[in-house]
């Protein structure tokens, strides 16, 4: 499945959420900011990225600044269509085009001659015929061309060189970061009021990279920003020293401890900071095996699809499956359930049930929603052996969404679009006509029955799934979790008020989302829903690493590899925990508001997330975010070194990957 970015609406939303929203009115620079493209402005790995809130990475170790950092600097030099303009740090030549966009002629220096490259030819192809570009020393300025109305300087200095106040106009303008440390500057506008008077003020503390010239630094600092020893916050570790259970291997780590915190919780939620991490899914394994066997949970729920999970839990409980093939989690990523690690705890699962009668047997289930043609062939299926004239409305009724079972996201864009139709009414159609035959006192209680309503219902959230994922941002997301949430309701009701579930999702699905910077996005997550729904009757627990290798692709529908885990980062959760030299450890969290513990350890700090992609290139901005852990999770499982899954072998026949367990 691939998805193309609409960068147009991007561009809008960035303009808005990111710009206006903080106070800049000029309409002439929204209107040039929402004009010009900033993904033909960085590498093109990065292009996902481009509208984010924060500077990027571009050649020479340089970066583009943060588009609110190029809206405030242009907004302070009050450029009119006249204006002639010069910059010093061309960079990218992302702020040349939106300069261009306003002025009358600009003129840019940039020190590095590739660079200085290829922005002129990024700025030609753009149609910018009024932007010059040089290669050269800028903090001397470009005398040639002056006075200038405007002067914006790119990168931060010690001083405003003298060179440069004398080549404004009269009334010009210069916005220039200073700083006596390279890497942390305030941000200064001068405006020579007199022939030899210049006003200066302070626009607020601001970060770029340094200016490296004859009226900057002399030389790029070896390890820029300023080298500082990394800062170890000896409070916050020595509190969760003072209060962890060390372990030094998890096969064997006494779990009795953390079992006896859960109590009598109904819900439990074991997170993984990764999609493909051995050791968690055998932790995980071994916490759910106490959970079966001595605390009456009988429902596993996995971040999986609904119908592939029906298959493996059919398996588990060994009903007697039809004979279909094999087919399940052969979709994109394969390796996340498809792996020798799940497989064990499945076959245990398996060994257990069949000592028992069929009421008392663990269940699995999955809650996501991303299967929606699998949905539609189980759900004809199971109505064609039960419920003809039911299959062939429902037949009726999918006919919309068949032609784009390979690619759902297709479907979602033209529906959107306008191109095709929208199928809503169908899927929601179908899922009212389900319930309705389930009304049905026998059926109420009929398992197949109930797998093929949630099956209805994956297909009608699914189909708006699709469509919101058209526009990105925050409600697909939360779709799919409330999807998952409400899924999880319906399994426990089904099974009855004394059942209990034990779900295995990644951190990011169950740690609260209102604990971490996606409450901001207007994001909500699974975790949050069942805090907010079983109280004290739901432990969230969240597994972390620092180093190691995990199995994870280099991008969406890509081949499994396996990749190194970078240390964590400086000022992360991840790196706090490493410096306990602690293997491994559990860390409570449920603590009252004045526990010390809590005390140490309340301040937002940046967790790692590695899902089916891992992009160590890119890791701070593509896998970390900021979490205040206390709040985030009940529990705190470290596993400081950790290695990848074993995926399992995959076959392709007639163009299908067969999978796990193969001859079932
Ligand atoms: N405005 C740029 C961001 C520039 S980053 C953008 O939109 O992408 C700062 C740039 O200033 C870097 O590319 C760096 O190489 C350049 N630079 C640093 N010192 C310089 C100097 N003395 N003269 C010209 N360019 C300089």
């Amino acid at each position: 499945m691939s998805i193309e970015i609409d960068y147009e609406r991007l561009r809008r939303e960035m303009v808005r959420r990111q710009i206006a929203s903080r106070g800049i009115r000029d309409e002439a620079l929204l209107e040039a900011m929402a004009r010009v493209r900033r993904e033909g402005y960085i590498p093109s790995w990065l292009g996902e990225f481009a509208y984010e809130d924060s500077p990027l990475p571009i050649e020479e170790e340089q970066t583009i600044s943060q588009p609110y950092i190029v809206a405030t600097m242009i907004d302070a030099l009050k450029i009119g269509r006249s204006s002639r303009v010069l910059e010093v740090g061309t960079g990218s030549g992302y702020a040349a085009a939106v300069l261009a966009e306003l002025a009358s002629e600009v003129y840019t220096i940039e020190r590095h001659a590739s660079m200085a490259q290829a922005a002129h030819d990024r700025l030609r192809r753009d149609g910018y015929h009024n932007v010059h570009v040089q290669h050269g020393d800028g903090s001397l300025g470009w005398p040639e061309n002056s006075p200038y109305d405007a002067i914006v300087v790119a990168a931060g200095g010690p001083r405003i060189p003298e060179t440069l106040k004398r080549q404004l106009k009269v009334g010009g303008r210069l916005v220039m970061p200073v700083g006596k440390e390279p890497g942390l500057q305030q941000l200064v506008r001068v405006v020579r009021t007199h022939e030899d008077r210049w006003t200066s003020e302070d626009l607020g503390a601001v970060r770029f990279v340094p200016l490296v010239g004859e009226q900057g630094w002399r030389e790029e600092p070896t390890s820029a920003p300023a080298p500082r020893p990394a800062p170890v916050d000896e409070d916050a570790r020595t509190a969760i020293m003072r209060r962890c259970e060390p372990f030094v291997d998890h096969d064997s780590a006494d779990l009795q401890p953390l079992l006896r915190r859960i109590g009598d919780a109904r819900v439990v939620l074991v997170g993984e900071s990764t999609h493909g991490t051995s050791e968690f899914y055998r932790l995980r394994a071994r916490l759910t095996r106490e959970l079966v066997e001595k605390h009456g949970f009988t429902i596993v729920a996995l971040e999986a699809d609904w119908p592939d999970v029906a298959r493996i839990d059919r398996h588990a409980r060994d009903l007697r499956v039809p004979d279909e093939a094999w087919e399940a989690f052969a979709l994109f990523p394969t390796w996340m359930w498809r792996n020798e690690e799940t497989r064990e705890f499945v076959e245990w699962l398996r060994d257990r049930n069949l000592g028992l009668p069929a009421e008392r047997r663990a269940r699995l289930a999955g809650l996501d929603l991303y299967a929606m043609s699998n949905s539609i062939a189980a759900l004809l299926g199971f109505l064609d052996r039960r419920d003809p004239a039911a299959a062939t409305l429902a037949r009726e009724r999918y006919a919309c969404l068949t032609p784009w079972q390979r690619d759902p996201a297709a479907y979602g864009r033209a529906a959107v679009t306008g191109a095709y139709r929208s199928c809503e009414g169908e899927a929601t159609a179908m899922l009212r006509e389900l319930m309705r035959k389930r009304l049905d006192q026998a059926r109420r209680v009929d398992e197949r029955w109930f797998d093929a309503e949630q099956n209805a219902h994956l297909v009608a959230d699914a189909e708006l799934y699709y469509r919101v994922m058209y526009y990105g941002g925050a409600d697909a997301w939360n779709l799919r979790d409330r999807h998952m949430h409400r899924t999880l309701l319906r399994l426990l009701e089904f099974h009855g008020p004394a059942a209990k579930a034990v779900v295995w999702a990644h951190n990011l699905h169950l740690g609260d989302a209102s604990a971490t910077d996606m409450a901001a996005r207007g994001e909500t997550n699974l975790g949050e829903l069942c805090r907010a729904h079983h109280g004290r009757d739901c432990y969230a627990i969240g597994l972390g690493t620092h180093h190691g290798t995990v199995a994870a692709a280099s991008h969406w529908d890509g081949p499994v590899e396996f990749k190194r885990v970078r240390p964590a980062l400086e000022g992360s959760w991840e790196r706090l925990c490493h410096e306990t030299r602690t293997p491994g450890f559990f860390l409570p969290l449920r603590g009252e508001e004045d526990d010390p513990l809590r005390r140490a350890l309340e301040r937002p700090r940046l967790q790692r997330a590695i899902g089916v992609v891992y992009r160590p290139e890119t890791e701070r901005h593509s896998h970390y975010f900021h979490a205040d852990l206390p709040r985030q999770f009940d529990e705190w499982i470290w596993i400081d070194q950790t290695s990848a899954v074993t995926p399992l072998p995959t076959r392709e026949r007639d163009g299908v990957l067969e999978t796990w367990p193969s001859g079932l």
